[in-house]
C-alpha cells in the first residue's frame, strides 16, 4: 500500500517473491564462494541499491564470506538506435580491485551494453575474478551477449518499475516489481 497503488497496472513479482529469489541467489553465491576470504560487491546505481542492500544481508545470513560494499554508476552515451556500448563513468569506485573476486549486483540485464562495457572495465583494473548477479534478466532484448551467472527472473521484454527500478526517477521504493498504467506515460 502506498501513494503509487493507483499508478500500478499489474504486480508481477511479490515482495515475498523478491525475498525468496534474494534469499535463493545468496545461497547459490555463498555456496560458490565459501573458499574464498573476501568478496566485493560492486553495486551498479541507482537500480540495483535495494538488492544489494538485501542482497549483503542475505549472503551473510547464508553463511557466505565477508563482503565490502561499492557502488558505481554509469550513463550510456547517445541513445536510442546508435547504442555503441560506450558507457560513460559517473561515479568510479573508491578504491583499488586488483585481486580481488568482485561480484557485479546488476538490477536489470536489458540490451546488455552496460554491463557488457562495465565488465571489460572491471577486468582492466585487474580483478581476481568478475561475476555478475542479475535480479532481472529480459531475454528477448538481449543485443550482446553477456556472461550472467546468477539471475533471479527472466521476464518478458515490458517497462517495469519498483524495487529499485524508476521511471523518470520515481517508484523505486515500491516493495514489489510491477507494470505501470498506460496513463502514468501521457502525464
Ligand atoms: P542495458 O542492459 O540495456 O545496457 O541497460 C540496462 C539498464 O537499463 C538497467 O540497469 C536499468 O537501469 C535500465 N532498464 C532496463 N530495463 C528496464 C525496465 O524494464 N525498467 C526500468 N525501470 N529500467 C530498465
Ligand atoms: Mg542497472
Ligand atoms: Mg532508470
Amino acid at each position: 500500500m502506498g501513494w503509487y497503488d493507483a499508478d500500478i497496472e499489474r504486480v508481477i513479482i511479490t515482495e515475498d517473491e523478491l525475498r525468496a529469489k534474494v534469499s535463493e541467489l545468496a545461497k547459490q553465491v555463498a555456496t560458490d564462494y565459501e573458499s574464498v576470504d573476501g568478496l566485493l560487491l560492486v553495486c551498479v546505481l541507482k537500480g540495483a541499491v535495494m538488492f544489494m542492500a538485501d542482497f549483503s544481508r542475505a549472503l551473510a545470513a547464508a553463511g557466505g564470506p565477508a563482503v565490502e560494499l561499492e557502488f558505481m554508476a554509469v550513463s550510456s552515451y547517445g541513445q536510442g538506435t546508435t547504442s555503441s556500448g560506450v558507457v560513460r563513468i559517473i561515479k568510479d569506485l573508491d578504491r583499488d580491485i586488483a585481486g580481488k573476486h568482485v561480484i557485479v549486483i546488476e538490477d536489470i540485464v536489458d540490451s546488455g551494453l552496460t554491463l557488457s562495457w562495465l565488465l571489460r572495465y572491471l577486468e582492466s583494473r585487474s580483478a581476481k575474478s568478475v561475476d555478475v548477479v542479475a535480479l532481472f534478466r529480459k531475454p528477448d532484448a538481449i543485443k550482446v551477449p553477456v556472461p550472467v551467472k546468477y539471475v533471479g527472473f527472466d521476464i518478458p521484454n515490458e517497462f517495469v518499475v519498483g524495487y529499485g527500478l524508476d521511471y523518470s526517477e520515481r517508484y523505486r521504493e515500491v516493495p514489489f516489481v510491477g507494470i505501470l498504467h498506460p496513463d502514468v506515460y501521457s502525464r
